[in-house]
Formats: C-alpha cells, sequence, structure tokens
C-alpha cells in the first residue's frame, strides 16, 4: 500500500494536486482512498462533481452515536476514489488536530483499510501549522512518505520547510519521511531556481513540476480534476507520469 500525506500552505494548490494525484491512481487501475485533513473540508470536492463531502467531524457533533457503516461518513467520487474529509471543530472553538485524530481513530476503529484494502490512501494536510494535531498523519504511522507542494513564493517556502522540519522532528519515532517536493508552478521571477536551491539545501528531490496551466481552473469550474476532464490533456499526463513514478517507486527506501 502507497501512503502518502500531501502537506503544503493553505492557498498553494495541495487540494488540486492531491486530488488530480487520486484520480491519476483510480486512473492507472488502483483502489484509492482520499481523506481532506483541512478544516475547509474541499479536499475532495473536484471528485465529487464540486459537491462537498460532509465532514466526519460535522456528523459526531450532529449525532449522538457514531457511524456504523464507512458509508455514512464519506462518498465514492470518480474512479472509484472512496473520498474522506475530517472537517474541523465549530469555527472559534476547539482544536482542529484533535478532530483529524479523533478521525483517524474512528475509521480505524471501523477497520477502514481492511474492509476497503486501498492500493493507495492520500492524506491532503494543511501546512500552516504543524501542532501536534496537524503531524498526526505522519506521526502516527498513516502515511509513510510525505510530499511537500510549494511555489516559489516566500511564505510557501517558510511552510515547506517548517513542515520538513517537523518531519525530521519525528524522524526517530516516526514512519513516515520526506519523499520529496511538487513544485507548483505560480510563474513568480526565479521560481524554479529558488525550489530549486530549497531542495538542494537540505537534499530533497523535486518529484513534481506542475505547470500552471488553464485547465486546472477550466474543469474546476465543472467539479472535476483534469484527469477525469481530458487525461489526454499535457497537464493530466504530467499528473498519470507522476502517479506512475510514486507508484513505481513506493517500496523504495528514501
Ligand atoms: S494549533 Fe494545533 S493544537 Fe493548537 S488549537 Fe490549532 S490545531 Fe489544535
Amino acid at each position: 500500500m502507497l501512503k502518502l500525506a500531501i502537506y503544503g500552505k493553505g492557498g498553494i494548490g495541495k487540494s488540486t494536486m492531491t486530488s488530480n494525484l487520486a484520480a491519476a491512481f483510480a486512473y492507472l487501475g488502483k483502489k484509492v482512498i482520499q481523506i481532506g485533513c483541512d478544516p475547509k473540508a474541499d479536499s475532495t470536492l473536484n471528485l465529487l462533481g464540486g459537491e462537498l463531502l460532509e465532514p466526519v467531524m460535522n456528523y459526531l457533533r450532529e449525532h449522538d452515536d457514531d457511524p456504523q457503516a464507512i458509508e455514512e461518513i464519506s462518498r465514492v467520487g470518480y474512479g472509484g476514489v472512496l473520498c474522506i474529509e475530517t472537517g474541523g471543530p465549530t469555527p472559534g472553538l476547539g482544536c482542529a488536530g484533535r478532530g483529524i485524530i479523533a478521525t483517524f481513530d474512528l475509521l480505524e476503529d471501523m477497520g477502514l483499510f481492511e474492509q476497503y484494502e486501498p492500493d493507495v490512501v492520500l492524506y491532503d494536510v494543511l501546512g500552516d501549522v504543524v501542532c501536534g494535531g496537524f503531524a498526526a498523519p505522519i506521526r502516527e504511522g498513516y502515511a509513510a512518505q510525505v510530499l511537500i507542494v510549494t511555489s516559489g513564493e516566500k511564505m510557501a517556502l517558510y511552510a515547506a520547510n517548517n513542515i520538513n522540519t517537523a518531519v525530521k522532528n519525528f524522524a526517530d519515532r516516526s514512519y513516515a519521511k520526506v519523499k520529496g517536493i511538487i513544485l507548483n508552478r505560480r510563474n513568480v521571477p526565479g521560481e524554479e531556481e529558488k525550489v530549486r536551491a530549497f531542495a538542494a539545501e537540505r537534499g530533497l528531490a523535486i518529484v513534481g513540476d506542475i505547470p500552471r496551466s488553464d485547465d486546472i481552473n477550466r474543469f474546476e469550474e465543472e467539479g472535476k480534476t483534469v484527469v477525469e476532464g481530458n487525461p489526454e490533456l499535457p497537464i493530466s499526463q504530467v499528473f498519470i507520469q507522476l502517479a506512475q513514478t510514486l507508484w513505481k517507486d513506493k517500496d523504495t527506501a528514501i
């Protein structure tokens, strides 16, 4: 099983990257679960035709009893991808990180992985805060590999650095390692040089290089990933090739 956590600054395009990767793995015939771990709960939007999924935290707030079946807190999207959103606390109250941990515990108790037997699990995680809660996917053995999404923008690289440091801090007791960087191009001046220098200084590989593409926005307007919209497009092929590489490397030590 390939277990990937995709971290990045809010607004950097993590959910676009994650849902397109999920769609690409599904296109390659893999059984995929995508778990959005961002209080915004819109990670899986483009796998579900633009419809928001009820987050697990909302379910737990609104029902007296825990769900009895995975179907109550998930939906199947494009290519059979099983979509789940952790969601967050009531705005202004509570701890989003604890919500992630509570959701993971619940999914484990419900036997999600044994029941569904996925080939690929993708966690889409906000990287602005790398507190204990948001680090749950890398701390508790849920994800084995971390991909950091960044552009050449200063704040995106700042968040990327924090994420890399957090994974290293947990290195002795964590199963997760940073697999590398996905450069999500914003076309800022000197972008490639900046991201290459950042990666080289930290001994990280750039595993994905995603060009800016109007096709991404065009299909997102329709609630679709580009892979679903038209897998033949050059931008879709970039995601499909990245998925192929990640799958091929899945058992290679980082
Ligand atoms: S920073 Fe982390 S631990 Fe603190 S309240 Fe927010 S989510 Fe919870």
